[in-house]
C-alpha cells in the first residue's frame, strides 16, 4: 500500500489544506481543523479562520456521526460518474455542529429521508480520473430493531 505522506509546514505540523483532509480520509478519518482563538470548527479546511482570521488552526477528528440535512437525487452526472447514476448527494450535519456535503450511499436511491440518521465511510482513491485521492461518503445507520 502507498505510505501517505502530508503535506508539512516547517514546524511539522500537517498544514490544513484540502489535499491532507483527504489524505486524512485515506487513512479512514474525518477531520477538521478547529481555530485556537475562536473555536471555530472548519470542514473541509481552510488556511484562515473566516471568522477572526486566525492561522493557529488545529486538527481534530470529527464523530462522522450526524443527521442528512437535505439531498437531491442525481440522474445526470459528469462522466465520470455516469455508470453509478441515480445516486443521492446531500448535505448532512455532524454531531460537532458543522455541515458537509457528500455522496449518500443507500440500498435503494429513493431510501433518503430528512433527518436520517448516517455515518461517514470511506472509499479508496479510485484509478481512472483525477485527482486520485480517497473518498468519504456517508451511508445510513442501520437503526437496532425494538
Ligand atoms: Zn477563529
Amino acid at each position: 500500500m502507498e505510505e501517505i505522506i502530508f503535506e508539512r509546514d516547517e514546524k511539522g505540523d500537517i498544514l490544513p489544506t484540502i489535499q491532507n483532509f483527504y489524505k486524512f480520509c485515506g487513512q479512514g478519518r474525518l477531520m477538521a481543523v478547529k481555530c485556537t482563538k475562536c473555536n471555530k470548527l472548519l470542514a473541509p479546511p481552510r488556511m484562515l479562520c473566516p471568522s477572526c482570521y486566525s492561522s493557529d488552526l488545529r486538527w481534530i477528528q470529527l464523530s462522522g456521526r450526524g443527521q442528512l440535512r437535505t439531498y437531491s437525487m442525481i440522474n445526470i452526472a459528469p462522466k465520470r460518474f455516469a455508470s453509478q447514476v441515480p445516486y443521492t448527494v446531500g448535505i448532512v450535519k455532524l454531531q460537532e455542529g458543522i455541515s458537509l456535503p457528500g455522496r449518500i450511499m443507500l440500498d435503494k436511491p429513493g431510501d433518503a429521508q430528512i433527518g436520517m440518521d448516517v455515518i461517514v465511510d470511506f472509499e479508496p482513491a479510485q484509478m481512472d480520473g483525477w485527482p486520485q485521492l480517497p473518498r468519504y461518503f456517508f451511508r445510513s445507520v442501520n437503526k437496532t430493531s425494538g
